[in-house]
């Protein structure tokens, strides 16, 4: 097949681009913005990269897409930090202009994967459950497990930012079901758990921009010796999926021929792996300290600090996130296999090699030094 990585550039994409590449029979075109995480496939003789961004490129996103057998469309704002300070550019990356994308499919007929999110669920029904009345066992016998098509949606009230990211890919999935149902397009919609993996993000400190998702963030605490901010106590939880496994679903349902994966939604995530911020540090750290530390460099303190401080005013939380894969489980025959510790073990050895030099010649904050 022809496969058109739209936003191929980044930590999913790349490593999407490598499972294609490795089957030896499709062709593989990227574009993004930046390549950096490509950079090892560039001489391969069946991938093609444009340097390109969806907003601007209205021609070549146009014709790329007429020329595919399938369209991938992994082009998105996904980090926190932008959903409280940027809404307006979300906004308009994460649904116009995918929008834009989904609608050249249904027009020329072509078939589209469209990247969505787990947050499009938002925080549970049972975060909303006044505190009198969840008591342990209520809450033990609550199921906040969240399916594909019987689990509603959950946002907060408009001046919580953070939510625009959630909506943005939520119509975005609604109107592609209507172009599914009244224009004939033919798509499937994926929404990642928490992946994780090599290449996830990037080291904050590296770039001196400060996006990056919770694992980054960790790891340049721990290569530099900083602090460790868990928001609002670290008590949020997370199913955390390892990107290989991700990357096997996906792939499945991009070379299904069955027509079984058309016009739906999968959760893609491992419902044995959650964790909450806390423990996922406190397992962090105790990786680190065991497999990387030389035990001269200080480790990080661990602090607790306000989100709305940490990321910004508009900042909320989804409580847990617990997927329900029985429809990849049954259609694609898939399972993930990483558990936690190894995820982590894993993700922390790239980061261990790609960083730690450069991580340690970077000034600690200031207002660790002056401590
Ligand atoms: N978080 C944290 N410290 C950080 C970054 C994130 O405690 O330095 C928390 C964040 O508030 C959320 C969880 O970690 O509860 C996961 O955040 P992430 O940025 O990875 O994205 P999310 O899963 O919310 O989309």
């Amino acid at each position: 097949m022809r496969i058109v990585l739209l936003g191929g550039g980044g930590f999913i994409g790349s490593h999407l681009a490598e499972w294609l590449l490795a089957r030896g029979t499709h062709d593989v075109i990227a574009t993004d913005i930046n390549h950096d995480k490509l950079r090892h496939l560039l001489d391969h003789g069946r991938f093609t990269y444009f340097d390109s961004d969806i907003h601007t490129d209205v021609q070549l996103t146009r014709q790329l897409v007429e020329s595919a057998d399938v369209v991938v469309n992994l082009v998105a704002v996904a980090t926190p930090k932008t959903y409280t300070l940027n809404p307006l550019h979300v906004f308009e990356l994460d649904f116009l202009d995918n929008l834009r994308v989904a609608q050249m499919c249904a027009e020329m007929n072509r078939r589209l994967v469209q990247f969505s999110t787990c947050e499009i669920y938002g925080p549970t029904w049972l975060s909303l459950v006044p505190p009198e009345l969840a008591t342990p066992e209520f809450i033990a016998r609550a199921d906040i497990t969240q399916s594909e098509d019987s689990t509603a949606m959950i946002t907060g009230p408009i001046n919580e930012t953070r939510w625009i990211y959630a909506t943005s890919k939520h119509l975005l999935e609604r109107v592609i079901h209507a172009l599914g149902m009244q224009q004939g397009l033919d798509y499937s919609i994926i929404r990642p758990f928490n992946f994780v993996g090599p290449r996830f993000d990037f080291l904050p400190s590296d770039k001196d921009d400060t996006s990056p998702r919770m694992f980054a963030q960790f790891m340049d605490a721990l290569l530099r010796g900083t602090r460790i901010s868990l928001v609002d106590g670290g008590a949020a939880q997370r199913c955390y999926t390892y990107i290989d496994d991700a990357v096997e679903c996906i792939g499945r349902i991009l070379e299904d021929r069955t027509g079984s994966t058309s016009r739906e939604a999968f959760n893609i995530g491992n419902p044995g792996n959650e964790a909450s911020v806390v423990e996922f540090a406190d397992m962090m750290i105790d990786i680190y300290k065991a497999q990387y530390w030389d035990g001269v460099q200080p480790l990080p303190e661990v602090v607790s600090v306000p989100g709305k401080e940490f990321f910004g005013p508009g900042y909320a939380d989804c409580d847990r996130r617990i997927p329900d894969i029985t429809k990849a489980r049954e259609l694609l025959g898939w399972a993930p296999e990483w558990d936690l510790r190894s995820l982590i073990s894993s993700t922390m050895d790239s980061f261990v090699s790609e960083y730690r030099s450069r991580a340690a010649e970077r000034p600690a904050p200031v207002a660790l030094v002056a401590e």
